[in-house]
């Protein structure tokens, strides 16, 4: 990395992505490194949209808009952070610099903009149109637009108490540069599927539209959301096919289309189904692809301080980057702490040095199960560690909407107690 002269030239971050990852280490660069660099944000839209909390509010017969969409221009301009709502179209990192295009209105046109340090916080594309049949027989909740469609079909007279069939599609992680306890993932985020089945089985039965046994749960890979561990899997498992009856068919490799009544899979098996409830490929964003920086699917390679090798001046956050897996909101979090303690120690500021550590990931998320129950699972099972908790009930509801309720309030800044304070009250 050029040496950056600190005295002649206050160096220019810019961050990639407002949403989870985005938003969070924006605000936390400013409280680690101070008035020592100036921050630029990008997104195309001006909101975070809280993607955890779709299912329930759209369970609950609630427009996600209402809830679920935080303005944060507010909280960057309180930090005196810059932000540009624009599309951004290409990374050039030998110029350093990023064409993004203003989105506010059509017909805008592309502006370069330099950086000393790039943050890509991009997320992923969610690959629904790679789906056959998507459009026409599938649904999901994984955005405002689609929580929508699927609540007016559950809502306005249209779901007829037919079969239902809840899973994921094929997730394609790359594996280069990966570190040795990073387990290869069938499914990019299998949390959701279990969430949607147990918050569905409530509602089922709450309007007597049938029960858990209308559910089949799928999964591309041997166990559905192993990377919470195989041992709470199991456990999950035991309740959901077991004791609920829900129907559970994995090892499906990928879902090969969807059509009017039902899923086929590429492993040559298909599930009957008047309702398809999917979660598809995250799949890195088309400008990512052929990048320097990448691996071979588009996530960004980086050390454990969440640097690329070759270019240490961009770093990442979140599910753009390869160090990911699975895709959570957490994980992006942990990363945001440690890329902006790396931007501090780069200028000479850093607080706290002995927490200047590298990433060392542990999977903490809540899920939704209706009657204001929630699910718990605090593990790092899936990268070789000891700790693997799963528990039930409504503390954990509580816990899951405060989480909210914080997140809001600090517009996006958690603070960094909030994870150590959920494990002690949650495990
Ligand atoms: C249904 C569902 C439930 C989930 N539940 C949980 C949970 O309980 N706990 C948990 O930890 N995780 C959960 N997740 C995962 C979590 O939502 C993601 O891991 C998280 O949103 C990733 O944050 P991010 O900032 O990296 O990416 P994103 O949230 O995808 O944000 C990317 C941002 O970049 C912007 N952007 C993208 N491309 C461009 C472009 N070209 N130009 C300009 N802007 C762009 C987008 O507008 C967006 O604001 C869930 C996911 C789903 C789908």
């Amino acid at each position: 990395m050029d040496q950056i002269n600190l005295k002649t030239h206050k160096p220019k971050v810019l961050v990639l992505g407002s949403n989870f990852g985005g938003l969070t280490v924006a605000r936390l660069i400013r409280e680690e490194a101070g008035h020592t660099v100036d921050i630029t944000v990008v997104d195309r839209k001006s909101y975070l949209l809280f993607v955890p909390n779709i299912p329930l509010e759209v369970f609950a017969n609630n427009d996600p808009i209402d809830k679920l969409h935080m303005p944060f221009y507010h909280f960057l301009k309180e930090d005196n952070i810059d932000f540009l709502q624009a599309e951004v179209k290409e990374i050039d990192v030998v110029s350093k610099n990023v064409t993004i295009m203003p989105v506010e209105r059509p017909g805008s046109a592309s502006e370069k903009v330099y950086y000393d340090y790039l943050v890509i916080a991009l997320g992923a594309r969610l690959d629904y149109e790679a789906i056959p049949g998507f459009a026409e027989y599938g649904h999901t909740v994984s955005d405002s637009y689609y929580g929508n469609k699927l609540r007016r079909y559950l809502f306005n007279g249209h779901y007829k108490g037919g079969p239902i069939a809840v899973g994921s599609a094929r997730f394609k992680m790359g594996k280069k540069g990966n570190p040795e306890w990073l387990n290869e993932m069938k499914a990019a985020c299998e949390g959701p599927p279990l969430e949607i089945s147990l918050g569905l089985s409530d509602l089922l039965e709450q309007r007597k539209w049938g029960s858990s046994k209308n559910i089949t749960l799928f999964t591309p890979g041997e166990y559905i959301a192993e990377d919470a561990g195989i041992p709470i899997v199991k456990e999950f498992l035991h309740m959901a096919v077991d004791e609920m009856k829900m129907g559970y068919v994995n090892n499906v490799g990928d879902i090969k289309e969807i059509y009017k009544d039902g899923i086929e899979f590429i492993n040559g098996q298909s599930v009957e189904a008047e309702l398809k409830i999917v979660l598809p490929n995250w799949n890195p964003h088309v400008f990512m692809k052929d990048l320097p920086i990448v691996d071979e699917e588009g996530f960004l390679m980086t050390d454990l301080y969440m640097r690329n090798k070759e270019h240490p001046e961009v770093m990442g956050v979140g599910d753009a980057t390869a160090l990911a897996a699975p895709k959570l909101g957490g994980i992006g979090d942990m990363q945001a702490r440690i890329v902006a303690r790396q931007i501090a120690k780069d200028m000479g500021v850093l607080k706290h040095p002995a927490d200047d550590k590298p990433f060392n990931p542990v999977i903490m998320c809540f899920g939704d199960m209706g009657h204001h129950k929630a699910f718990y699972i605090h593990s790092d099972l899936f990268y070789g560690g000891k700790t693997g908790i799963m528990k039930m009930g409504h503390m954990y509801y509580a816990m899951k909407m405060g989480f909210k309720e914080m997140y809001y309030r600090t517009g996006g800044k958690p603070p960094g107690w909030g994870i150590r304070l959920t494990e002690i009250v949650g495990d």
